[in-house]
């Protein structure tokens, strides 16, 4: 039984690299954040070592009365930390992911073929909401399912309720899905409810970004309007790599939720639970209660809104125009730039974030614009004042990478890279043969 580092110091290596850069860049990634060391040390406990098949009680092997404690802290821990009661709510906290968890919703209330309409992915919404190209059906999500995306309005970068609306009418979509990846502003579920109900559609939030704020009541609450919401444990609300699933307790649309996505998660697409996952679930969602995490999604939106309000200072253009959550999409191409340049000149500063699509992209490769999220480093203590250096920092960067392509482009360089291919360099054939 030894340490890791005498066990394996090449793992050892890695992960204390890993753990340095962590530490030492600024971690701007909308859907990263730094869980704590008591989240961390239940996940790497026994816990780990347990198969637990089935539900509390319900079990496929023995010993599994403290699993069973642990699962039951857990789900009455999930249910309180987004104020429900548990008559009319039940929740899943098995799922291995966000991933998983929305595949599992679909698996529990619809047939394979039956129509969904998320928000398409270069407008903003996942991977996991259906999304294919006019090429490929992409995602598992729309290989099983037909897949409608509804889009932003390109000129306010909002959502197009109308469109959703019209859409829903002709492609009678069976499941709406609210929620997204890259979108700075609030849902508006009244009105997806009542497109849903116009259609006899299910309606499910993926919250999986900001189930942080969505806790501490920052942002609106999906669960006043939804059938169902998903989300993962490791974004705004700061747990374990994981995922869960709340549905309401009485039947909608003649489906018992409770039993089919409980099926659906085990035996239907997973095996035993993740039970150290399921222990730092537990100890994330008991923070989830404390004025310390309220306070903090607070200023993860605050310091969202003074980084926000530098960029447009400094002449940025962003997507919606600002941002109500703890995101902002920068809209690069008026500057003659895109994402995929900035984000590489970021990183080799060590300021981490990631390039985007923004509406009206045409290549999803070398997308227009970047997104810049505050959760990590609020963790880390940051308050308004840092994110407007933030700010400044980045834009530095766009004007270096503005730089670098003048000098890519410049006609002294281009003339020189002619005169390298003339007759005067002829043995170029031998050397590339
Ligand atoms: N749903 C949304 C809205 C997401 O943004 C993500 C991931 O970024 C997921 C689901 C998928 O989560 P996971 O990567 O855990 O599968």
């Amino acid at each position: 039984d030894y340490e890791l580092a005498e066990a394996d110091p090449e793992v050892r290596g890695i992960i204390d690299k890993e753990k340095e850069r962590q530490f030492r860049s600024l971690e701007l990634i909308a859907s990263e954040n730094f869980t704590s060391r008591a989240v961390m040390e239940a996940v790497g406990s026994c816990l780990t070592n347990k198969y637990s098949e089935g539900l509390p009680g319900k079990r496929y092997y023995g010993g599994n009365e403290y699993i069973d404690e642990l699962e039951i802290l857990c789900q009455e821990r999930a249910l309180a930390a987004f104020n429900l009661d548990g008559k009319q709510w039940g929740v899943n906290v098995q799922p291995l992911s966000g991933s998983p968890a929305n595949f599992e919703v679909y698996t529990a209330i619809l047939n394979p073929h039956d129509r969904i309409m998320g928000l398409d992915l270069p407008h903003g919404g996942h991977l996991s909401h259906g999304f294919m190209t006019p090429k490929r059906r992409v995602s598992g999500t729309s290989i099983y399912f037909e897949s409608m995306p509804y889009r932003l309005d390109e000129s306010s970068g909002l959502v197009d309720y109308e469109m959703l609306e019209k859409t829903a009418i002709l492609f009678r979509p069976k499941l709406i899905i609210a929620g997204a990846s890259a979108y700075p502003r609030d849902f508006d579920y009244p009105r997806m409810r009542k497109i849903a109900d116009a259609v006899g559609a299910f309606l499910m939030m993926d919250m999986a970004h900001i189930s942080g704020l969505v806790a501490t009541s920052v942002v609106a609450n999906p669960f006043e309007y939804c059938d169902i919401v998903t989300t993962t444990t490791h974004k705004s609300l700061r747990g374990p790599r994981g995922g869960m699933i709340f549905f309401k307790k009485d039947p909608i649309l003649g489906v018992d939720l409770e039993t089919a996505i409980n099926n659906a998660v085990f035996p239907g697409l997973q095996g035993g639970p993740h039970n150290h996952t399921i222990g730092g679930l537990a100890v994330c969602l008991k923070y989830a209660k404390s004025p310390d995490f309220k306070a903090y999604q607070h200023k993860v939106v605050s310091n969202c809104r003074a980084l926000a309000s530098r960029l447009t200072e400094l002449g940025y253009k962003l997507v919606s125009g600002g941002t109500d959550n703890h995101l902002v999409l920068v809209d690069l191409r008026p500057l003659g730039t895109d994402g995929a340049r900035v984000e590489k000149i970021l990183d080799m500063a060590s300021i981490t974030l990631n390039k985007n699509s923004v509406p009206g992209d045409k290549s999803a490769l070398v997308p227009g614009g970047i997104r810049i999220g505050s959760p990590a480093m609020t963790t880390r203590g940051f308050s308004e004042k840092e994110f407007v250096t933030v700010a400044d920092f980045i834009n530095e960067g766009v004007q270096i990478t503005l730089e670098a392509k003048k000098l890519v482009s410049g006609s002294k360089l281009q003339d020189f890279l002619k005169f390298v291919t003339s007759p005067e360099f002829p043995l170029i054939d031998k050397v590339l043969n």
